[in-house]
């Protein structure tokens, strides 16, 4: 028997409900801020990942899936959304329209990593990235989009840090002080650490290895190598959170594993994940539309994992459904009347069923109630001669006639109004 491969999963129709939730809520968050959904591919050339997400991180060190294409040029299925995002930016010319670009995206993504709960090798990620405004209100407009669709969600346990990473001459300031530091304690610190002490000291401040935490308790601050300019941001940044009540707290650690971030930092991590418990994570890239070949266009983003927010979202949040309609049709007649009162019944936008293996009415009524059916129409020989049909309320039981030709814009009516119907755009 063939399988699926490990760390991958399917998606079985029980679940859909749930993740087409996740998907439309954060979709209609981000419409709402003025984010509009872009679809980038999901290969690109392993370059472009390199060269954005940083050649010493965990992502394009180990995780990435790359491999040869026909002619021997390398592709990379895409580990995350922001470095295909900025190459369509680059590549359309969008920094040249006058509009805001701000972009949304879902689909999935792949890591070669250690499958475990909320830990995939193909997983799904929604994000936002807004090119172009340099103003700290687009810090403050991400996170508190973010905020909002997770509370939205009813996700508990929630708390967003942030942190000020500075501009890239802070780092660079910052980087031989914290390299001299870790050079007197490098014994302590795991491999990868030690490994990382020249070409990627800051990834050291985030590493969860104890031992490592322990002997970095004491490391110099990046906080205190901060510029003027850097400082007053991201003052602006948290103002900016608490005049409109998004709650925050500074994690001077958190330094993110993509090297592309300048600035504002921040992730939302989740108090019932357990090992897994960052929820999404985002913050300002300056720097990355010019290195990767465009403008010097400034940008802040985020993505959230949809298989974490899966995880969290309370069983008791009512998934919206339209109510559905079962045709239970008996006899040489009934069953041609009830085949064709499915399909008008359909193309009158009421969602209908029938299971055309039934042969009798206990039949039919027990696949109905399977099937979660509101209504079930009765529809025999007699019914048909008559011009009548039943209508049955599966819920309350109760039964009423209904002349045949009255059913569909009546079911309509019952069905359709009473639903809220999630807007789009
Ligand atoms: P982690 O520290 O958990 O590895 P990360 O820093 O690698 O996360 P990002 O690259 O910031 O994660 O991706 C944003 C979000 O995508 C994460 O917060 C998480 O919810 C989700 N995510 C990342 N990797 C995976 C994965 N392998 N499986 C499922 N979700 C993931
Ligand atoms: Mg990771």
């Amino acid at each position: 028997m063939i399988k699926a491969i490990k760390g991958v999963k399917d998606l079985l129709p029980e679940e859909s409900p749930r993740w087409r939730f996740i998907e439309e809520t954060a979709r209609r968050w981000a419409l709402r801020y003025g984010f509009q959904e872009i679809r980038v591919p999901i290969f690109e050339t392993t370059t472009l990942f390199a060269r954005s997400i940083g050649a010493t991180t965990d992502i394009v060190e180990k995780e990435m899936y790359t491999f040869a294409d026909r002619d021997g040029s390398s592709l990379t299925l895409r580990p995350e959304g922001t470095a295909g995002t900025v190459r369509a930016f680059i590549e359309h010319n969008r920094a040249a329209d006058p509009r805001p670009q701000k972009y949304c995206y879902a689909g999935p993504m792949f890591r070669h990593e250690r499958p475990q709960a909320g830990r995939l090798r193909q997983f799904h990620q929604f994000g936002v990235e807004s090119f172009g405004v340099a103003d700290p209100r687009a810090d403050v407009e991400v996170m508190s989009l973010l905020w909002r669709l997770l509370s939205d969600l009813s996700l508990p346990g929630l708390t967003l840090e942030i942190n000020n990473l500075g501009y890239t001459d802070d780092r660079a300031r910052y980087k031989p002080v914290l390299v001299a530091f870790l050079k007197g304690v490098e014994q302590h610190l795991c491999a990868n650490c030690q490994r990382r002490i020249e070409a990627n000291p800051l990834r050291m401040l985030d590493c969860k290895v104890p031992d490592c935490r322990t002997a970095t308790e004491d490391a110099p601050r990046l906080a205190d190598s901060l510029s003027p300019a850097a400082r007053d941001h991201f003052e602006r940044v948290t103002a900016g959170l608490q005049a409109i009540g998004i709650p925050f707290h500074m994690n001077p650690r958190l330094v993110r594993g993509l090297d592309y971030y300048c600035l504002t930092a921040f992730e939302v991590t989740c108090s019932h994940l357990g090992a897994q418990n960052a929820v999404g994570a985002g913050g300002r890239y300056d720097g990355l539309v010019e290195q990767l070949g465009g403008a010097a266009v400034p940008a802040v983003g985020f993505a959230v994992g949809l298989e974490r927010i899966a995880l969290m979202l309370p069983e008791a949040v009512v998934i919206p459904s339209t109510p559905r309609v079962y045709v239970a049709a008996f006899g040489t007649k009934g069953a041609d009347a009830g085949f064709s009162l499915l399909d008008e019944l359909r193309r009158a936008g009421v969602p209908a069923d029938m299971d055309f293996r039934s042969a009798s009415l206990k039949a039919h009524l027990r696949q109905a109630d399977r099937l979660g059916a509101l209504y079930t129409i009765l529809l025999g020989d007699d019914e048909i001669d008559k011009g009548i049909a039943t209508l049955r309320n599966m819920q309350t039981k109760a039964q009423e006639d209904f002349p045949i030709r009255e059913l569909v814009s009546s079911l309509q009516s019952r069905l359709l109004t009473s639903v809220s119907t999630p807007f789009s755009s």
